[in-house]
């Protein structure tokens, strides 16, 4: 019997296996996708590798990463990211002058260091909060003197202190505008965006894999492909999960990355939680995204300009869209003539062409509503509220964690709600274990 059954091998999971087997733990991962790494795995169309969500690291911390024995490389393009505004290109160096001088272009360097000094002072001051197995509330938060600023102010309100609303789109999704500032600070990290690398291989499945051997040789045993129908209750207590081919695993703990919300409604039950908790998580609408994959025969190519910045993430009307060799993703659903605006494409030689839809995301991933962070990002499911109030990663059931995007800090690949999940089970092991 092991004492704990992690569900979900996506990167949370993987991180809080890691944490918990060096703990001297013994962990069982069960994932009902083939592949690890959750949405920041890959799969392959057309013969080639490609991410099947996420495809840009940047939230989660190199010291972490290090502290988990993690070795990956930053590939960063230069410029990281180039902004498509009005049929203009505004260019995000790696040389914050070089930024500067481009801002000039329209008058706005100083606008921007004074912004973007303050994004970096943001997540020097979030680092304090990040690594806690309580989260933090928006009142401690508020406390904190350059925190304050960012969670009394809209997005909006501080994009516009700086910047004309033609640039707020590179900073931030339209959805956040009306949004605490905090999201500015967080979806814009202090070290930029970056491609995981490893003895020349570019791309996501660098990070993922690597992570899964970590976890392997760490003593976690990682089971892909087979999914958890049921995680049982008894006494008041969690006792086994029921997997879909009905073996039963008794655990001491269970620790969920999946969907909190898939997590309550599906996998425990209504019934064992208060009427307030389903109503919230039956109540949040559904929020997906699209995704756009081809792969060439041959290099792929932008029109114009664009093609001498290939390699960096493209900020598109249509959506964010990163080109590797012979395929191009686009987190986005534009239409063919969009596309043929800023991709030089011969359809003949299109190898292979894949669309995931939200409804694809919401069945691949078993996350309601095909939410990418698992719940939305906005204020009332941040801070001490993510998931709900009181809760941080330990559920009003003995013996029944949360861990994955849907628990502070909260969605993206920051690695940090696995780590913080697998210390939380750790501190509780004395009173778990018997
Ligand atoms: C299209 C898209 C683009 C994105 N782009 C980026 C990006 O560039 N950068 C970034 O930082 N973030 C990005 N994200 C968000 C990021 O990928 C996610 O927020 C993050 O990967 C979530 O990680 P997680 O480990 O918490 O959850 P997940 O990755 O969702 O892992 C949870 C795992 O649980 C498994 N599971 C669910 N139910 C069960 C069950 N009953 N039994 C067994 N297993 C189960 C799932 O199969 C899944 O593998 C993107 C997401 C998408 C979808």
């Amino acid at each position: 019997m092991p004492d704990v059954v992690v569900i979900g091998a996506g990167h949370n999971g993987l991180i809080a296996s890691i944490v918990l087997a060096r703990a001297g733990l013994d962990v069982v991962v069960l994932d009902q996708l083939p592949w690890p790494g959750g949405m920041a795995g890959w799969h392959v169309v057309g013969g080639v590798e490609v991410p099947v969500g996420a495809y840009v690291l940047g939230l989660i911390p190199m010291d972490l990463l290090e502290e988990l024995g993690i070795n990956i490389e930053q590939y960063k393009p230069d410029p990281i990211a180039v902004y498509v505004k009005d049929g203009e290109l505004v260019r995000w160096w790696k040389d914050l002058d070089k930024r500067i001088a481009e801002f000039n272009r329209w008058g706005l360097g100083d606008e921007l260091r004074a912004m973007w000094s303050k994004i970096v002072e943001f997540h020097r001051a979030l680092r304090r909060y990040l690594y806690r197995t309580e989260p933090p509330s928006r009142e401690e938060l508020l406390s904190d003197p350059v925190l304050s600023e960012f969670l009394k102010l809209r997005s909006r309100d501080f994009l516009g202190r700086y910047l004309p609303r033609e640039f707020w789109d590179m900073f931030i999704f339209e959805p956040y505008l009306d949004q605490p500032a905090f999201m500015v600070g967080y979806y814009n990290p202090a070290t930029d965006w970056y491609y995981p690398a490893k003895d020349g291989e570019v791309g996501m499945q660098v990070f993922a894999r690597e992570l899964y051997k970590k976890a392997i040789s760490s003593g976690a045993r990682v089971i892909l492909g087979l999914g958890v129908r049921k995680i049982i209750i008894e006494g008041g207590r969690v006792r086994a999960v029921i997997t879909e081919d009905d073996r039963r695993i008794e655990a001491k703990a269970v620790l969920s990355t999946a969907s909190p919300i898939n997590t309550v409604l599906e996998l425990v039950g209504e019934e064992y939680f208060d009427k307030y908790v389903i109503d919230r998580f039956r109540s949040i609408p559904p929020n997906g995204a699209y995704r756009v994959v081809i792969v060439y025969d041959g290099k792929v190519r932008m029109r114009g300009e664009l093609d001498n910045y290939r390699d960096s993430i493209l900020q598109l009307p249509f959506g964010e869209t990163v080109v590797h060799n012979n395929y191009l993703i686009v987190t986005g659903l534009p239409t063919r003539d969009e596309l043929e605006n800023y991709v030089d494409i011969d359809w003949g030689r299109v190898k292979a062409f894949e669309l995931i839809t939200p409804q694809d995301y919401e069945r691949l991933f078993r996350v309601a509503g095909g939410n990418l962070n698992h719940l939305p990002m906005f204020e009332e499911f941040m801070f001490d509220k993510r998931p709900v109030s009181g809760w941080g990663y330990k559920t009003p059931i003995r013996g029944l964690y949360l861990g994955g995007a849907g628990t502070w800090p909260g969605g993206q690949v920051t690695g940090i709600p696995g780590y913080n999940a697998a210390r939380r089970i750790i501190q509780d092991w004395p009173s778990l274990r018997q």
